[in-house]
């Protein structure tokens, strides 16, 4: 199994590149964002109660989410490799995925962190809530708080990547295509 992680703040690309990578590669895209989404959609509890965690631009609880990606993991037990994009967003959940990712004999070959400029992010975070439909990218106090949450929180996320030398920066300005070579460059070399 081979196993990705695409890491960045919210508006840096990731969902644009995921897409790109996993026909690419084959492998099973897992966004802990789109799976809250599709809770929110379907109004089950769980999904109602991360909505309001969600629309103040806040972390949902890593047991939650933990809780989906080990189901969703034990649900794809046919795939090459995963994709995991946003997540994990916090250290507890990155050691919770090394244990999950374990039990599989399995364990994550690269992290590539996509990096971008505060402004730039929230530029592209307000024009894709002008088709996007969701209720997060809309508000530019939001959008600010989900980056700040990236930064108090997540980035410790690459720290703990980085005692096993497995983080990549990439630069996440630029063209798709280019941003796209940069990162099937990294994966190809740890393939
Ligand atoms: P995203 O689509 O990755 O930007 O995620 C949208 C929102 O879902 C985030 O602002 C969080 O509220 C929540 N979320 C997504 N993934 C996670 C995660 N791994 N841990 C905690 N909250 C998450």
């Amino acid at each position: 199994m081979f196993n990705v992680i695409l890491f960045g703040p919210p508006g840096s690309g990731k969902g644009t590149q995921s897409e790109r990578l996993i026909a690419k590669y084959g492998l099973k895209h897992l966004s802990t964002g789109d799976l809250l989404r599709s809770e929110i959609a379907k109004q089950t509890a769980l999904g109602l109660e991360a909505k309001k965690l969600m629309d103040k631009g806040q972390l949902v609880p890593d047991e939650v989410v933990i809780g989906m990606i080990s189901s969703a993991i034990e649900t794809n037990n046919q795939v090459p490799g995963f994709l995991f994009d946003g997540f994990p967003r916090t250290a507890a959940q990155a050691e919770a995925l090394d244990k999950l990712l374990h039990l599989k004999k399995a364990s994550i070959a690269i992290m590539l962190a996509l990096e971008v400029g505060e402004e730039e992010l929230v530029k592209r975070l307000m024009k894709r809530g002008e088709t996007s439909g969701r209720s997060d990218d809309t508000n530019e106090q939001v959008i600010r708080a989900r980056i700040a949450e990236y930064h108090a929180k997540t980035t410790s996320v690459a720290d703990y990547y980085r005692q096993f030398n497995k983080v990549k920066m990439i630069k996440g300005e630029g063209s798709i295509d280019e941003i796209f070579d940069a990162l099937s460059r990294e994966i190809d070399s740890r393939l």
